[in-house]
């Protein structure tokens, strides 16, 4: 199977490509405009389809042994790496992220995640099966919730796509994944990879649709037990209530704006190389991208200088080019939202360096077709200005100053979210003290990004609950049950009397 032969439509239902009955959609290349797949979204009808192949899955899956699941999984790791260079052409197509990007990281990682759940769908863990009553004999299943509706974005599409289906299956509940409606293809090719790795009919459907049509009712099907969104925080609100009216079990990631703290005793080209690498991977475009940058008074004008150097030495161009440092944001849309902080933060800042769309790339060539946007550093901010507080999403970095370590941990603790944060510093005392006291669910000390398949991903705060990748995230996508045996044989037991008659 050709991963990459979309021709048949942009829906996967029960193992079979269709055509969606919904408007059409061009999913676009963001660096010339041009189209990559002409869709058709998915319609409501479509999403009962989906659900319905997924609750017909669900049984045989559920109940297939862990070994079984595992062995599907390895399988869908192998296909996937024979597939990896299409991916990751595909997924540059429809994002705009550099290339070496997609190779080096987005494909290799979701390959890495898939071995790992390989692993440990044969790991599920709980409490010892015991006499904890003394007349009863305890033990704990830890069951498959059923058919998991999730949501995705654009930034990761395969990776996220990934991050979402690869516990939910792991552990026996079968999947309907929503992808956002301008990246789809990845995460259809992923499932087609599914299925090519022996992974049964209906276990991962795919519906690409728009998020108030298709995603609204997917997350509001009484049939479906589980919902798992990634996504901004505002339309996290928005599934969480919905969910809410069927009781439905949540897992929220949702935005961030993390803080990277730099101490006045920290290894400055260190600092200044991964603040610019923290804020520039994906075009900005990452939930964990560091965006607000607090250093202590006595290195603030060097690494604003470092900062503002390296910025200007960032190769923009086309994405397919192994050179690219900085490929175009996901559409003009966003590239335009973008602009638009910076524009407002110039009543009120210094745009240092940045702050506009460039005419050429590194190579000479013509970008003003595509969504592309300088590196932007921004100082003179306030803390509660919008470039500090909100969510940019794009290649914008914001560098203020602090005095004492107490204030630069309650400036990195001062916006709604708490997703991740990283603390510079080569004192053990100052690093131990950050990690303990910055409210996030991630904190680096002396690096910012790497994330690994084996230790959970997920917020603190407005960036939502629940964790991505890791055995905990086996834990989100499975219930556990209680089952007591009585080990006496008495009919009439003691506890009775508690309720009739005495002892
Ligand atoms: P978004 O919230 O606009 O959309 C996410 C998904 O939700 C898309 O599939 C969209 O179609 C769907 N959607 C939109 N409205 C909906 C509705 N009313 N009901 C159901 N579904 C709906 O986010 P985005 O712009 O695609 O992605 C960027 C956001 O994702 C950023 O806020 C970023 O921080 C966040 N993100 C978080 C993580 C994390 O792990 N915490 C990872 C990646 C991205």
């Amino acid at each position: 199977m050709d991963l990459t032969d979309f021709g048949a439509g942009a829906q996967y239902i029960a193992g079979r490509c269709s055509r969606g009955d919904g408007d059409p959609f061009q999913v676009v290349n963001p660096a010339d405009g041009s189209v990559v797949e002409e869709v058709a979204l998915a319609s409501t009808g479509q999403v009962d389809e989906a659900v319905a192949a997924a609750r017909a899955a669900l049984p045989q899956w559920s109940g297939a042994t862990p070994g079984a699941r595992s062995e599907a999984l390895t399988r869908l790791a192998a296909v996937l790496t024979d597939a990896a260079a299409d991916l990751a052409r595909v997924e540059t197509a429809q994002t705009g992220k550099p290339i070496k990007l997609s190779t080096e990281f987005d494909v290799p990682g979701t390959i890495d995640n898939t071995a790992f759940f390989a692993g440990a769908a044969r790991h599920l863990e709980g409490k010892a099966a015991g006499e904890y009553s003394g007349d009863h004999t305890s033990y704990v299943r830890r069951e498959a919730i059923g058919v998991v509706g999730s949501v995705s974005p654009w930034n990761y599409p395969l990776q996220m796509a990934a991050w979402k289906v690869l516990p939910a299956i792991a552990a026996g509940n079968t999947v309907v994944l929503k992808p956002a409606e301008l990246t789809p293809l990845t995460s259809l090719m992923f499932a087609r990879a599914c299925t090519l790795a022996g992974i049964p009919d209906g276990v991962v459907n795919v519906v690409t649709g728009a998020g108030r049509v298709a995603g609204e009712h997917l997350v509001a099907h009484p049939d479906v037990a589980m919902v798992s969104f990634t996504g901004s925080t505002a339309v996290g609100r928005r599934v969480a209530e919905l969910a809410t009216s069927t009781v439905k079990r949540t897992h929220l990631e949702l935005g961030g704006k993390a803080p990277f703290v730099v101490f006045d005793d920290a290894d400055l080209d260190a600092a200044v190389h991964g603040a610019v690498a923290a804020s520039l991977i994906n075009g900005g475009q990452d939930c964990t991208a560091a965006t607000r940058a607090y250093v202590q008074r006595p290195l603030y004008d060097a690494f604003v200088a470092g900062v503002a150097e390296l910025y200007g030495a960032i190769r923009l161009g086309d994405p397919l080019d192994p050179r690219t440092d900085l490929g175009p944001l996901v559409s003009f849309t966003h590239r335009d939202r973008v602009a638009g902080f910076v524009e407002r933060a110039r009543g009120y800042a210094t745009v240092v360096t940045g702050g506009a769309a460039p005419d050429r790339g590194h190579d000479g060539s013509d970008l003003t077709r595509g969504a592309y946007y300088r590196p932007t550093l921004i100082t003179g901010a306030a803390q509660d200005s919008e470039v500090v507080q909100g969510e940019i999403f794009g290649p914008v970095l914001v560098v203020l100053p602090f005095d004492s370590d107490d204030e630069g941990l309650r400036l990195a603790n001062d916006t709604p979210y708490g997703l991740a944060a990283s603390a510079w510093t080569g004192n053990v005392h100052r690093s131990l003290r950050a990690t303990r006291e910055i409210a996030a669910g991630c904190v680096w000390v002396n690096d910012h990004i790497p994330i690994i398949s084996e230790m959970p991903h997920g917020g603190y705060k407005s960036s939502g609950y629940g964790k991505d990748m890791s055995q905990y995230s086996l834990d989100e996508y499975t219930q556990v049950k209680h089952v007591m045996f009585d080990t006496t044989a008495v009919a009439r037991k003691d506890w009775h009397r508690t309720v009739f008659g005495d002892r």
